[in-house]
């Protein structure tokens, strides 16, 4: 390609509604367009690297035995309420001239199980992999960051049709390979974590995380083993001390005016939030409880729910609290509730310590309050949010450290879940029909785009890494008007072409800063400067930001196609995916 003929429309300035470094690299470069809130038009840089990036996934897709399908972005409203699923907030709705509903595709879980319904009635017809690469709609409440969050995206979905859970199994774990190796080759420092299956449901999923220091996602990860969570899902072991056997202080409440928080409190009290105790009162299906954590945890509603065995649990209402308590919100603790609700704490509290607690009574605390002495506990569970420096749940020396990351990448085990709610139905080799076992998997394939600009960049523009870059090589004219530098570069670019590099020959008509400027902006990888040196038959060469040799413009073509098969060796796929 050619610069004087490729539209980029390349900005100076920095967007002022794009906070994050992708966004504002993206519309600086040319690459993406703002349409709407969250909505973006790719341009033919940005569509290029776009491109790039659903290849690779396609290729790693078919490796294992992916099929390629394309369904559409209209969906009628009846299937998604044969799963429960047309009352999603995110959705877009619409009406057809006939006043039919249909909705925006999200995900296409119910029109994928519709097709194979209809075709996949025997254990013979599976395993069977079916995937798109497509648009997706979601009317995201706060559509922000670029293409990090938007509310139209591109996402590569995959769904998994089996008859047994071994099959189940092995088709997810050639997914996960395949998209270890989908990070790998786009040049993404990634991580796997265990995740909460939030409202899609199902049993084993992962996350996969891009990590660099700007995502919005906190991880907890093993300084000893591999193990690795959202910090939402990580878990934390039970404290291997058992209840004390020493003698406890006896408990009397103290006056603590107007101290509401905990702060508040350690501040009258010059304690540490660790020797207080959180009484926090939820609802669950309705019905009142009480949750204890320390003073400096936090209580993480999903493991609540899990150990009250509710489906969701919310935070009291103030009136809830007060109505429990029989004081002021602030005021909250488990001895002399003016209710009896059950209470559950979190592990950490079951050392056999005394704990500063609310007294249910305003502007006061009970000090000394123990477990088991002053307040009964209804079941100890793990219902705080891990937090770096926890013991690692899963080995013996570990303690866990923190990464940032954004989310790349989901995959679920789903079970029998939208088969059974779609009676997707197949009979096994005993003649007996069984609910299809499926599993989902998907990735975003334009917030990778975005997730490699905020791991890739630095202050002259993106470091694209060369396997999605929108070119690998930019050979620059310095003097736009000398004859013999343009003709040295056409040279190089056809030989260049030729040899199957991607190349693009700068042979704009501006000053040789703009197009130094733009290149580096633009982020193409390998750099070819063909300029005052050639009167010694010498063209620069070097990688972006780094130092540029010179070499002889005959041997130029070879010296760049070598560099360019070292770049890309670099990113290449390090095991074979399972087929
Ligand atoms: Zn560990």
């Amino acid at each position: 390609m050619k610069a004087s003929q490729l539209f980029f429309p390349t900005l100076r300035e920095v967007p002022k509604e794009a906070e994050l470094t992708s966004h504002q690299l993206l519309v600086r470069g040319g690459f993406v367009r703002g349409v709407a809130a969250g909505v973006y038009s790719y341009l033919p840089l940005g569509w290029r690297v776009h491109e790039k990036i659903a290849q690779i996934v396609r290729e790693e897709a078919n490796a294992f035995g992916g099929q390629e399908l394309h369904m559409p972005v209209l969906v009628p409203k009846e299937l998604l309420d044969e799963t429960g699923r047309s009352g999603v907030p995110v959705l877009f709705a619409l009406k057809d001239r006939n006043q039919r509903d249909f909705f925006l595709g999200f995900t296409h879980e119910e029109v994928v199980t519709d097709i194979v319904r209809s075709s996949v009635n025997s254990w013979k017809h599976m395993p069977l992999y079916l995937y798109q690469i497509q648009t997706k709609e979601r009317d995201e409440p706060r559509p922000r960051g670029g293409l990090i969050r938007g509310r139209e995206f591109t996402m590569f979905d995959g769904y998994s049709f089996d008859s047994n859970e071994a099959d189940l199994d092995r088709i997810y774990r050639a997914n996960y390979r395949a998209y270890e190796n989908v990070f790998r080759r786009c040049g993404l420092e990634y991580l796997a974590v265990e995740a909460d299956p939030g409202a899609i449901g199902g049993s084993e999923n992962h996350e996969f995380m891009v990590l660099t220091d700007s995502g919005e996602d906190t991880v907890l990860r093993c300084d000893s083993c591999d193990y690795a969570a959202n910090a939402e899902r990580a878990e934390v072991p039970a404290s291997s001390s058992g209840p004390c056997v020493g003698e406890l202080l006896g408990s009397y409440t103290v006056s603590t005016p107007g101290a509401h928080t905990i702060d508040e409190v350690c501040a009258l009290m010059n304690v540490g939030p660790g020797s207080l105790i959180k009484t926090i009162i939820c609802l669950a299906g309705g019905k009142p409880m009480a949750a204890l954590v320390r003073g400096d945890r936090e209580l993480n509603l999903p493991k609540f729910a899990r150990l009250v065995q509710a489906k969701q649990v919310d935070l009291a209402d103030a009136a809830t609290v007060v109505r429990v308590t029989g004081a002021p919100v602030g005021f909250a603790g488990p001895v002399g509730l003016a209710e009896a609700v059950p209470i559950y704490a979190d592990n950490e509290l079951n050392d056999g310590n005394t704990y500063i607690v609310g007294a249910n009574e305003n502007d006061a605390h009970a000090v000394n309050v123990a477990a088991g002495r002053d307040y009964a506990v209804t079941a100890w569970g793990d219902i705080r949010t891990a937090v770096a420096g926890d013991a690692c749940p899963r080995c013996a020396n570990g303690h866990l450290t923190e990464a940032r990351g954004i989310e790349v990448g989901h995959i679920f085990k789903l079970g029998t879940k939208y088969s059974s709610d779609m009676n997707a139905q197949f009979q096994n080799e005993m003649g007996q029909k069984l609910p299809i076992i499926m599993g989902c998997y998907g990735l975003g394939v334009s917030r990778t785009m975005a997730a490699a600009v905020e791991a890739h960049n630095d202050a002259n523009g993106i470091a694209w890494p060369i396997s999605i870059a929108p070119f690998e090589v930019a050979i620059i004219v310095a003097a736009s008007k000398d004859e013999t530098q343009q003709s040295a570069g056409a040279e190089l670019y056809r030989a260049l072409k030729a040899a199957g590099v991607d190349a693009l020959f700068d042979d704009r008509e501006d000053r040789t800063g703009v197009k130094f400027k733009d290149m580096e902006l633009i982020g193409v990888p390998i750099q070819v400067i063909v300029g005052k040196g050639l009167a010694e038959g010498l063209v620069e060469l070097g990688l972006r930001g780094q130092a540029r040799e010179s070499v002889p413009v005959g041997d130029a073509a070879r010296a760049v196609t070598d560099l360019v098969a070292g770049e890309r060796a670099k990113l290449a796929r390090l095991e074979q995916p399972w087929t």
